[in-house]
C-alpha cells in the first residue's frame, strides 16, 4: 500500500490538532507515510488549508452526523482525539465530553477494521481537579502519572473510562493518554489559547496607546511556570502511536524547562512594540473578562486598519482562560515516566513562545 498508517484527527483545527495535521504528513514522521483525515465542526479555515489532509466537517456531538460523515471512512489505523466541549459545570462536561468521545469510538471501531491505537488527550486537570474546584482539591505537585484519581467529577476520568472499556472489548486495540499543562500553540479556533490571547491583548494595548499590564497575581508573575508546546505534544502522540513500549499508558507532557511570566512579559511587549506595564503590586489582580468586555468593535477596527485575516474577538481571545492561568501559581509536573519509556523530546520554552508569536503574525491573525 502507498500508506503505512492512516490517522483520524478529531479536533483538527484545535491547538494540537493543527500541529498533528502539519507534522503527520511529513515524509520523515515515524510510522509514515501517513494518510491523514481531520475532523472539525466548522468549515475549513484558511490557516489550516495548507496541510495535505482530507478535511471532514462533522459535529461529533451529534451521533447521526458522526455516523454519516465518519461511517464512510473505512481505513483508519490510528485515532487522535484532541477535542472537547466546555459547559458551565463539570457534571455537564462529563456528560457532553463522554458522549462526543463515545460517538466517535462507536463509529470508527465499527467501520475501520484496521484500527490499532487510540490516543486521547486530556490534561493536567487530571491532578488539579476541574476549573470549578481550582485551588481546592489538587494533589501536591510535582504531579506524576502514578497519583490516584481525585475524588471529584472530572470529564477526563469519564473519557478514560470510555477508552478503557472500548479497548477491553477489542483485544487488538492499544491506547495512550496524554496530559499537557497550559499549551503554547497556534489555533485561532481554540477554546483555550493563552499565547494567542496575550498577542491579541498586546495588540489592543498598542492600538489604544496604553501600557501592556500583567493582569495576574504576584505568584504567577514571579514564581516558576511551565507549559507544553503543541508540536511537542503532537510528537508524543505520534511516538505513543508507533512505539510498542509506549502502549497502554498515560503520560505527562511538558517542555522540560521552567520560565517566569515576568521575563516572558518583556518578550511579548517587545514583539508588539508596546510599553511594558509589568505587574502593578498596588492594583493586584485584574479581570481580563471585565477589561475586554467592550472591545469587540475595537478589534474589528484593528483587523480593518491592519489588513488582518478576518476574525472575531471572541474567537481569537479567550479572556477567562488568561484569568485562570495567570490567577495563581503554576503547579508543575514531572516528565520522568515519559523519558523512562523512551520519549526524550523537549522544547526551549522561550524559543517556543517566539515561534508561536511569529506564526500568529505570519497568518495575519495579529499585526
Ligand atoms: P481546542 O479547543 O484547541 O480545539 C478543539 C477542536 O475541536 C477544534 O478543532 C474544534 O473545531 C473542534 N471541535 C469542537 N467541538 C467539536 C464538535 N462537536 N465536533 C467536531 N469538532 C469539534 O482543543 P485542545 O485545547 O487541544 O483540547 C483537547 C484537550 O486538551 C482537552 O481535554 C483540553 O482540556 C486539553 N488541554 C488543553 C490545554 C490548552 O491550553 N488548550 C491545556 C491542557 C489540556
Amino acid at each position: 500500500p502507498k500508506y503505512q498508517s492512516v490517522a483520524l484527527i478529531v479536533g483538527v483545527t484545535g491547538i494540537v490538532g493543527n500541529s498533528l495535521a502539519e507534522i503527520l504528513p511529513l515524509s520523515d514522521t515515524p510510522g509514515g507515510p501517513w494518510k491523514v483525515y481531520g475532523v472539525a465542526r466548522r468549515p475549513r479555515p484558511q490557516w489550516n488549508a495548507d496541510h495535505p489532509i482530507e478535511y471532514i466537517q462533522c459535529d461529533v456531538s451529534d451521533p447521526d452526523d458522526t455516523l454519516i460523515k465518519l461511517g464512510e471512512v473505512k481505513d483508519v489505523t490510528h485515532l487522535f482525539y484532541v477535542t472537547w466541549a466546555n459547559r458551565s459545570t463539570e457534571s455537564e462536561n462529563c456528560e457532553i465530553n463522554g458522549k462526543m468521545f463515545k460517538n466517535v469510538l462507536d463509529v470508527v471501531v465499527k467501520n475501520s477494521p484496521s484500527l490499532q491505537h487510540v490516543s486521547l488527550q486530556t490534561g493536567r486537570k487530571h491532578y488539579l481537579g476541574p476549573f470549578e474546584l481550582f485551588g481546592k482539591v489538587a494533589h501536591d505537585p510535582p504531579f506524576h502519572e502514578g497519583l490516584p484519581r481525585l475524588d471529584v467529577p472530572n470529564f477526563y476520568y469519564t473519557q478514560e473510562d470510555i477508552l478503557f472499556s472500548t479497548v477491553e472489548q477489542n483485544e487488538k486495540l492499544t491506547w495512550s493518554v496524554h496530559r499537557p499543562g497550559t499549551i503554547f500553540g497556534f489555533s485561532p479556533y481554540s477554546l483555550m489559547n493563552i499565547i494567542g490571547t496575550l498577542c491579541v491583548y498586546a495588540t489592543i494595548c498598542k492600538h489604544e496607546g496604553v501600557p501592556f499590564k500583567f493582569p495576574g497575581t504576584k505568584e504567577a508573575w514571579e514564581r516558576y511556570s511551565d507549559c507544553s508546546d503543541a508540536d511537542l505534544i503532537a510528537e508524543q502522540h505520534i511516538w505513543a502511536a508507533v512505539d510498542p513500549y509506549a502502549k497502554n499508558e498515560a503520560f505527562n507532557i511538558s517542555n522540560g524547562d521552567v520560565f517566569k511570566w515576568k521575563h516572558f512579559w518583556k518578550v511579548l511587549a517587545e514583539q508588539f512594540e508596546v510599553e511594558d506595564g509589568g505587574f502593578d503590586e498596588g492594583a493586584g489582580k485584574m479581570s481580563m473578562v471585565e477589561m475586554m468586555k467592550d472591545k469587540a468593535g475595537v478589534w474589528d477596527e484593528i483587523v480593518r486598519e491592519k489588513g488582518l485575516a478576518v476574525t472575531k474577538l471572541d474567537e481569537v481571545a479567550v479572556w477567562w482562560f488568561v484569568d485562570v492561568i495567570l490567577g495563581s501559581e503554576c503547579m508543575l509536573d514531572t516528565m520522568n515516566k515519559s523519558k523512562e519509556h523512551g520519549f526524550l523530546g523537549f522544547r526551549n520554552t522561550k524559543s517556543s513562545l517566539i515561534s508561536w508569536i511569529d506564526k500568529m503574525k505570519g497568518y495575519k491573525i495579529v499585526p
